[in-house]
């Protein structure tokens, strides 16, 4: 059985999701703080993945996912966010989660969520430290600059945060809504073909000319960045 931690300090959402996972044949534990979330995420490493709302009391569930990777931990973690911002995303990246996912979220897709972080950490391990350097590029989430071949390239705000996206992402298609979602918002007003010109712009300066494309196009789908 898989072993699931909740960090959420919403207790009726706690229990709604608690049920509904037991439901689906997990095994759930609910712990109601950061600091409780961070000490039983770190205490063995026997949990499948662990469920992190973003607004915890004391800690933040982005510390406490910071914390998670600091100790060494590389369980696949969902970041629920209940605030819709680009910047709660990123830091939900940058802190070593593996998902984020809106608190409105049908619990349909928090499942085939929690299924693909699960599939994927059985992969490959090393996959998390490799993520932020792909061929000569390296992104610095801390500092937020990308630099290809060591030069640091100029990149807008939203070409960065597509790029992070790609690269957090890698191997896994991300349709146009989606990346809309995920580096304009949810509430985005414009069409989907914004992505199109971004990842335009975005090829411009990152790659070769007359080489194959950092970012490929999958037809009819969106875009992937493949290792
Ligand atoms: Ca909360």
């Amino acid at each position: 059985m898989k072993k699931i931690l909740i960090v959420e300090d919403e207790r009726n959402f706690a229990r709604f999701m608690e049920l509904e996972l037991m439901h689906h044949g997990y095994a759930v534990t609910v712990v109601g703080s950061g600091q409780e979330g961070l000490e039983t995420a770190t205490r063995d490493a026997s949990w499948d993945a662990i469920l992190l709302d973003a607004m915890l009391p004391g800690l933040h569930g982005f510390e406490v996912c910071r914390g998670i990777r600091r100790a060494g931990f590389a369980t696949p973690v969902i970041m629920l966010t209940a605030r819709d911002s680009v910047t709660d995303r990123v830091s939900g990246l940058d802190s070593g989660a593996d998902d984020y996912l809106p608190k409105t979220f049908a619990f349909e897709e928090l499942l085939a969520r929690i299924r693909a972080v699960i599939r994927r950490s059985k992969r490959g391990s090393g996959a998390a430290q490799a993520a932020l350097a792909y061929r000569d590029l390296r992104i610095d989430p801390v500092a937020g600059t990308v630099s290809k071949a060591g030069v640091v390239l100029e990149l807008t705000k939203r070409e960065y945060e597509l790029l992070l996206v790609l690269m957090n992402h890698r191997d896994r298609v991300l349709s146009r809504a989606m990346l809309l979602d995920l580096v304009w918002g949810y509430d985005c007003e414009a069409g989907t073909n914004v992505v199109d010109v971004y990842v335009r712009y975005l090829r411009n300066k990152i790659d070769d000319p007359g080489q194959r494309s950092y970012i490929h196009t999958v037809r009819g789908i969106g875009y992937v960045i493949r290792s």
